[in-house]
């Protein structure tokens, strides 16, 4: 579901052509639709509804602080994972008490400030971490609000091993069995331990993984209360999937909602208030980059088409070995949704490898990409890449990172301006004086 379509031969994001915005903005460019983001949020909101769940945008996915003031006024809460992010969340008008704060790493003074704007809970990811926020809730006279994120060694076969979270080898989450003592009343002065979290891993395409993740979550709740304990929210993490590829079914976030929901039903009626952290779900296929190819090279086997964007501007081909749909925004004859329309058989198309202009073997976007012929000045849209791209972006090989625009029906916004040259010395300047 998404507002990216070609209307006689040009793409369009929303009613703006995509070209256009490449024209006035410059390339790479990271564009997004604001009714896209709207709709995700309300399809979540539809396929979650039997458990009215707080949503909380994991803002990791992509900040923007534009795309974040867009989802709060959605009813968006957010998942934050550092003081940079809660920062972040606040800036764009996020209310205090619709935020949850995760990361294995949380620093003194990133709880400090959590506890000062009375944030809606944390996910404490160890025993040390919570005796940390214990101690700072005391120093500042405040009560913590702690969820325990577990570790229940629950592991979707599908979900590629460098995001998942869930198995009892990664380093999140407390290991169940240690968890249950945790929860004891009066064993902490200052954190009520009134939550459990868990995040198994992104995307997680099977809704079994979570089914088996609230199953530990329903035990371990059942035990606390037994021995006294309170728990008043559940929340089950994010990794609900996007939509890569051309064959994918657009977001197949109906029925996976229903058998998480079932599964969610006891929980939900015994009062505990559900929470999910969608990050790509919402964002991922609200987003494209239009990147300019610079030339066409000819290799040993076949044509090489080097973009203006590349590892540097999206990290995810090179870190995850992910698959994007590539496709130009000019496509003569081309009409109707990008996936229908992208990746066609039947165009004369030339095989290619399409790759970024950074000095690094890695930097490929796609090897072998069956494309329309390509020359220099064309300008491509690399789909889906809404959710881990410009948050991913580095400014490696000394390229200041894209612009971002919001296009909203006719209205386009630059959301974040292009980083010059300037911006990246700013911070070193100084470091020559007196040498
Ligand atoms: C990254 C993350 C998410 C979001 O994952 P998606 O795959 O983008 O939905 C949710 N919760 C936590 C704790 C995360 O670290």
């Amino acid at each position: 579901m998404d507002h990216f379509s070609y209307i006689d031969g040009a793409l369009h994001v929303e009613a703006v052509s995509a070209h256009s915005l490449a024209q006035r903005f410059g390339t790479p460019l990271y564009v997004y639709s604001a009714q896209t983001l709207r709709d995700h949020v309300a399809a979540l909101r539809q396929a979650f509804a039997p458990v009215a769940p707080l949503i909380c945008y994991s803002v990791k996915s992509c900040g923007n602080l534009s795309v974040l003031q867009l989802l709060v006024r959605q009813g968006c809460g957010m998942d934050v994972v550092s003081g940079g992010e809660l920062q972040r969340a606040l800036a764009a008008g996020a209310a205090p008490d619709t935020i949850v704060f995760a990361g294995v790493g949380k620093s003194a003074h990133d709880i400090r400030m959590a506890l000062e704007h009375g944030i809606l809970m944390f996910n404490a990811e160890s025993e040390a971490e919570l005796a940390r926020i214990d101690a700072i809730a005391g120093q500042l006279g405040k009560r913590a609000r702690v969820a325990l994120r577990i570790n229940p060694d629950v592991a979707d076969a599908a979900t590629p091993d460098k995001t998942a979270t869930g198995g009892r080898h990664t380093k999140f989450g407390i290991p169940l069995p240690r968890a249950l003592p945790l929860y004891r009343p009066g064993r902490y002065s200052h954190a009520d331990v009134c939550g459990v979290h868990i995040h198994l891993g992104s995307p997680i395409p099977d809704a079994a993984t979570y089914v088996a993740g609230i199953r530990r979550v329903e035990q371990l709740v059942g035990q606390v209360e037994a021995e006294g304990g309170r728990i008043d929210t559940v929340n089950i993490g994010g990794g609900f999937p996007a939509s890569y590829a051309t064959d994918d079914a657009p977001l197949p976030l109906a029925d996976t909602g229903r058998v998480i929901c079932a599964q969610l039903a006891g929980l939900h009626a015994r009062g505990k208030r559900i929470v999910i952290e969608p990050g790509r779900a919402i964002s991922a296929n609200a987003g494209l980059l239009l990147a300019s190819v610079e030339y066409v090279k000819q290799g040993w086997d076949r044509g090489i088409a080097i973009l203006d964007a590349g590892m540097n501007t999206l990290l995810r081909p090179a870190m995850y070995g992910a698959r994007h749909v590539i496709w130009p925004v000019a496509d003569a004859g081309a009409r109707g949704a990008w996936r229908t329309v992208a990746e066609r058989r039947d165009a004369a198309l030339q095989v290619v490898d399409v790759a970024g202009p950074i000095c690094e073997t890695g930097d490929v976007f796609a090897l072998a990409r069956p494309l329309p012929p390509l020359t220099e000045g064309d300008v491509l849209a690399v789909f889906s890449c809404g959710a881990y791209g410009m948050s991913m972006a580095s400014q490696y090989n000394s390229r200041g990172r894209p612009a971002e625009v919001m296009v909203d029906g006719l209205q386009v916004r630059e959301i974040r301006a292009r980083e010059t040259v300037a911006d990246l010395l700013s911070h070193e300047i100084a470091g020559l004086r007196g040498l």
